[in-house]
C-alpha cells in the first residue's frame, strides 16, 4: 500500500477543545495510532530522505514522542533514546530548564544516552512555543551528538516555535 499523505494523516487529527485547561486546542493523535495505515505512514514521512544505518539514534521527548521515536529507531535500525521529565530516569543525567507561559519545567537525559558525534534525529508528537523541543536539543547537543534532523506530526505555526529551533533541521507533516 502507498503512503498515507499529510492530508490525510490531518484528517484524523482530532481537536478538543479547552483540555486540559480552558482555551487550549488539544491536538489529539491518538486516532493516527490506532490506524495501522496512517501511523506507519507518519513513520515514514517522519523518516523520509534517512536510509537505514544513516542514524545512530532517535531521541522521543517525553511522552508521545517516544510512540513515534521508537517506530522510526526501529525502521532505521537506531537506539533509542528517551529525552524525560525531571525525576524520571534512573541513573546519572543532565537537565535542561525551559520556561513555560507560566513557570518553567525541566528535562533530563542520561549521561551516557549518546557518545559525541553519534547522529540523531529528533521526533516529537507536536511543536507549540518550542520550549520543550528546544530543551531536548540541547541536551543532546551536550552530550556532544549531531542533530541531522528534527521532526514533529503537527507543527502549531502560529505559536513560532521554529524560532527556537533556528539553524536545526526542522520538518512538520500538519500545520495549523
Ligand atoms: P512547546 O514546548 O510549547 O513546544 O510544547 C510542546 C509539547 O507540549 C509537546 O510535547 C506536545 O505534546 C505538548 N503540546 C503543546 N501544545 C499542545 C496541543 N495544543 N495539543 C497537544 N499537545 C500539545
Amino acid at each position: 500500500m502507498s503512503i498515507a499523505t499529510a492530508a490525510e494523516i490531518a484528517q484524523a487529527i482530532r481537536n478538543v477543545p479547552d483540555f486540559p485547561k480552558p482555551g487550549i486546542q488539544f491536538k489529539d493523535i491518538t486516532p493516527v495510532l490506532a490506524d495501522a495505515h496512517l501511523f506507519s505512514s507518519s513513520i515514514d514521512l517522519l523518516t523520509e530522505g534517512f536510509a537505514p544505518g544513516s542514524i545512530d539514534a532517535v531521541v522521543g521527548i517525553d511522552a508521545r514522542g517516544f510512540i513515534f521515536a521508537a517506530a522510526a529507531a526501529k525502521k532505521l535500525e537506531a537506539g533509542f533514546i528517551p529525552v524525560r521529565k525531571k525525576g524520571k530516569l534512573p541513573y546519572t543525567t543532565i537537565e535542561q530548564d525551559y520556561a513555560l507561559e507560566y513557570g518553567h519545567a525541566t528535562v533530563a537525559i542520561h549521561t551516557d544516552a549518546l557518545k559525541p558525534g553519534a547522529r540523531v534525529l529528533l521526533l516529537d508528537d507536536l511543536l507549540a512555543t518550542g520550549g520543550t523541543a528546544a530543551a531536548a536539543a540541547a541536551l543532546v547537543q551536550k552530550l556532544g551528538a549531531h542533530i541531522v534532523g528534527i521532526g514533529f506530526v503537527i507543527e502549531l505555526k502560529f505559536l513560532h516555535g521554529r524560532e527556537k529551533l533556528a539553524g536545526l533541521p526542522v520538518r512538520s507533516l500538519v500545520t495549523y
